[in-house]
């Protein structure tokens, strides 16, 4: 039996969770994040809350690397993957300290999400029923503006309906459709763009602000050929000497630009009118582009020059000096002015589906967590369109899991009847938070809920803007990725026990004293 006084890290875990799951949903509360370096940051991002907890415990830290892992694979969820984790931890220290060994414990919790998974499979929905708009809005938990949450909605759902309709199903990834920010203006002006939009001004400011044709993408920095690079060996010239006098110093430098104008014009005759590059261009080539009548960016991030890659048909290469005619894609760029900065528009010739979600917001504290948003319901769309299929949102998945949980319970044996038990009160936490961030009865509603769900109104749900407990697919759907909901309760469930037994290795002698190192495979105690 696993001693209570060792409850330690998970008590600091709990709290952790507790201050994270009031961020839920569109009405989850607005955290201050002072950080040490006196940045004040705004937030209803229960993601962004967690990334910025400053601690050393261990199992703190173990949390916050599995969101923030979700929110990378899932792009959604990771809130309700926190508040679930602390509301199985608070069940799981309940039973533990009631004498269950946390093994016990892990069993019935995967008894109950089992059962839980299997009743989220039979409550899916076919997503024409309510539409991938209606998605896109739920995931948008950072806006209750109605007109942005419409636009949005509808913008997001075209753009993932396009790529998954003109490309093989396999190869559409975020790369398909990115979501690019920039601070001025209103969340009102974000805009679908169908290309690619770089928040890059040309390097030189004479340089046409429009043109029309060839597309390079260069991987390296764009410069005068050096000794022994891809240039020379391929020109054959011998740059590599070291030159000694002033002379000869000159005659170095004007061959290295007679290379770099012979590559420049052969670029030009390929009809090459805009360059990329992932790093930079040198200061000594700068003005010859200009003078060429070439819209170069510098500083292009991986990804853009991959999204750019697909979207013109051009390749990436190493450097500008390899550049054949058949690497160049084709697309109409255009520069424009957008809140005070220049940011390059590239528009593929071929009208290759790629598109990019341009995010606006006035300040950079809000911008963040919108654009977070912005790029979750990118995700969650995806996944719907793919699986053609979703779950009802606002906690009635949750509920109708519950419940299904509960039916079973009887029919297990043994002391893990109590962890199943308490797996389907840990779902409820969902409708719970949902309920108490639109100022209803917490009790209330879960008593409201679950009548509902034993009457088998399996979509009666909290409806946060409406603040009411009602079916949740009429009106304004609220229908969410059941991919996402099915990982991130199978990844509460892994980190909950996971945490529990984390504990039960720690020793409650260990925590406090600081003076005695912990053996190699135990995890560092608490600095307290
Ligand atoms: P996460 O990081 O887990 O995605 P969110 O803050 O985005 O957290 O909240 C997601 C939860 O909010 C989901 O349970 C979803 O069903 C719920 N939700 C979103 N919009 C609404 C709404 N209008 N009414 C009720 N619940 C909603
Ligand atoms: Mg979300």
């Amino acid at each position: 039996m696993v001693d209570s006084e060792s409850l330690v890290l998970v008590a600091d875990t709990r709290a952790v969770c507790d201050v994270v799951a009031t961020t839920l949903g569109p009405f989850g509360a607005t955290k201050l994040i002072v950080q040490d370096n006196g940045s004040v940051t705004l937030t209803g991002s229960g993601a962004d809350v967690l990334e910025r907890f400053d601690v050393e415990n261990p199992a703190v830290a173990l949390l916050q690397s599995a969101a923030t892992g979700f929110r990378a694979q899932h792009g959604d969820g990771s809130t309700t993957l926190v508040a679930l984790t602390g509301a199985l931890l608070e069940e799981g220290a309940d039973l533990v300290e009631r004498g269950l060994h946390p093994t016990t414990v892990e069993r019935g919790y995967r008894i109950a999400f089992d059962v839980a998974d299997q009743s989220l499979s039979d409550h899916v929905l076919p997503l024409e029923e309510v539409g991938a708009e209606a998605v896109a809005r739920t995931a948008l938990t950072t806006t209750r503006d109605p007109g942005v949450r419409r636009h949005l909605g509808a913008s997001i759902a075209e753009a993932a309906d396009t790529v998954l309709r003109e490309n093989d199903e396999g190869a559409v990834d975020r790369l398909n459709v990115a979501v690019v920010s920039r601070v001025g203006g209103a969340m009102a002006e974000t805009d679908l763009v169908r290309g690619v939009v770089l928040t890059r001004d040309p390097v030189v400011e004479t340089m046409p602000r429009s043109v029309s044709g060839g597309v390079a993408l260069v991987s390296g920095t764009i410069d005068l050929p050096r000794g022994g690079s891809e240039t020379s060996r391929r020109t054959n010239l011998r740059l590599s000497f070291t030159p000694g006098s002033f002379e000869e110093r000159q005659a170095f430098a004007d061959r290295e630009h007679e290379v770099f104008e012979r590559d420049l014009e052969r670029a030009l005759e390929a009809g090459c009118a805009f360059v990329a590059t992932a790093t930079a261009v040198n200061d000594s080539v700068k003005r010859a582009l200009a003078n060429a009548g070439l819209l170069v960016v510098q500083r292009v991030a991986d990804d853009d020059l991959r999204r750019l890659a697909r979207a013109t048909g051009a390749s990436i290469v190493p450097e500008f000096g390899d550049l054949e005619a058949d690497a160049l894609g084709e697309a109409s760029v255009t520069v424009r002015r957008v809140a005070g900065r220049d940011m390059t528009f590239v528009e593929a010739a071929e009208n290759e589906p790629i598109y990019t979600l341009f995010c606006r917001a006035p300040d950079p504290r809000r911008l963040e967590s919108f654009s977070n948003a912005v790029e979750s319901a990118v995700a969650a769309v995806l996944d719907a369109e793919r699986a053609g299929t979703v779950a009802p949102g606002g906690g009635a998945a949750e509920m109708a899991a519950a419940r299904d949980i509960r039916a079973t319970v009887t029919q297990i044996a043994g002391r893990e009847q109590l962890a199943v038990e308490a797996a389907g009160r840990a779902l409820t936490v969902v409708p719970r938070l949902l309920a108490r961030s639109t100022g209803l009865d917490a009790g209330d509603a879960l008593i409201e809920l679950r009548n509902a769900h034993a009457a088998g109104e399996e979509t009666t749900g909290v409806d946060v803007l409406g603040g009411t407990v009602a079916e949740v697919l009429t009106d304004d759907p609220v229908a969410e990725s059941v991919a996402t909901k099915r990982a991130c309760w199978e990844s509460a469930v892994d980190l909950a026990t996971k945490l529990l037994r984390i504990d039960e290795r720690l020793p409650a002698t260990d925590l406090g004293t600081g003076d005695e190192e912990p053996a190699e495979d135990r995890p560092r105690p608490p600095d307290r």
